[in-house]
């Protein structure tokens, strides 16, 4: 059986980034206890969890939280939630990726050059609630459709997307903006890393019998992996959180398989499920700190 690793997979620069500030943080002996994370780090539950049992408490808000210090996570977090963060006295620590702080920094500069805002997002996830706090003159497009219902703008209208959206979906929905707004300013900047994962793996998976995508099914940019695999493939794709949810699979006419994964994917786990396609699929055997380490950026 072949398995091919699709190239760029896994841990993304920004990723890299947040588990290198609060791996920093955690051996620190000046960073004020407790320590807090607001919401997932990364959206990877084996990452979050082995955090977790390092100390470090995950809360969904500031409420009663009165000494200590805070991580915000890669996916960034509103002005407003840093300043409550200061004016309670606690110690902030920002692992915000340099791309979604990027489109924080363009939102706020158009907003105060009186541009209308458009973002294309996912209404539940961190990023786009960070970004939708920063005005409620922003407007959030979910899909294609939405294009359709939103109002006629007069002025200046400008249009910023999730950095970890499907360039497959972004593509049908700049054609509508366009069609819609002729003189839309367009910053269409899915993060190169999303870009970078989908386009390879579209590149990559003509002749597959299986395709894996491996990751938190919690993880928008997994999510888009498996989502452009099923448009472009006609072999089966199974999205795995671990080798452990290859034990009961049947292999026995798979000869190809192609393999990917999320930007925030332990590699270990990538690898751990590699060795095990071609020497014999067995429960896992990694541990916490597994996951905690990180590698070079690829891109
Ligand atoms: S997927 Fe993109 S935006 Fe998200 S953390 Fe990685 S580099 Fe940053």
């Amino acid at each position: 059986m072949e398995v091919r690793r699709i190239i760029p997979q896994g841990f993304c620069k920004g990723v890299i980034k947040a588990m290198m500030i609060t791996n920093e943080v955690l051996a620190s002996h000046t960073t004020p206890r407790p320590l807090y994370m607001l919401g997932g780090l990364v959206h990877n539950k084996h990452i979050i969890e082995a955090y977790q049992k390092e100390g470090i408490k995950v809360i969904p808000s500031l409420e009663g939280i009165t000494h200590g210090s805070i991580i915000i996570t890669a996916h960034g977090a509103t002005d407003a939630i840093k300043q409550d963060i200061i004016n309670r006295g606690l110690t902030l620590i920002d692992a915000t990726c340099q791309d979604v702080a990027k489109t924080h920094t363009l939102i706020k500069s158009k907003l105060q050059d009186g541009y209308k805002i458009l973002f294309f997002g996912k209404k539940t996830h961190p990023e786009t609630i960070g970004i939708l706090g920063i005005s409620p003159q922003i407007i959030l497009i979910e899909s294609e459709e939405d294009i359709q219902k939103l109002p006629v703008v007069v002025g200046q209208i400008a249009f910023m997307v999730q950095t970890t959206m499907s360039t497959l979906d972004l593509a049908k929905v700049l054609t509508a903006l366009r069609i819609k707004y002729p003189t839309i300013e367009l910053h269409h900047d899915v993060c190169d890393a999303t870009k970078q994962r989908q386009l390879a793996l579209l590149q990559g998976i003509d002749d597959a019998d299986l395709v894996l995508i491996v990751g938190d099914p919690m993880s928008n940019n997994t999510l888009k992996l498996q989502e452009v695999a099923k448009r472009k493939s006609k072999a089966p794709v199974l999205l795995v959180e671990s080798i452990n949810d290859l034990l009961n699979y049947d292999f026995t006419s798979i000869h190809k398989i192609v393999i990917t994964a999320g930007a925030s994917t332990p590699p270990a786990i990538v690898l751990e499920i590699e060795e095990g396609l071609k020497n014999g699929i067995h429960p896992s055997l990694l541990q916490s700190k597994d996951f905690l380490a990180t590698q070079k950026p690829r891109n």
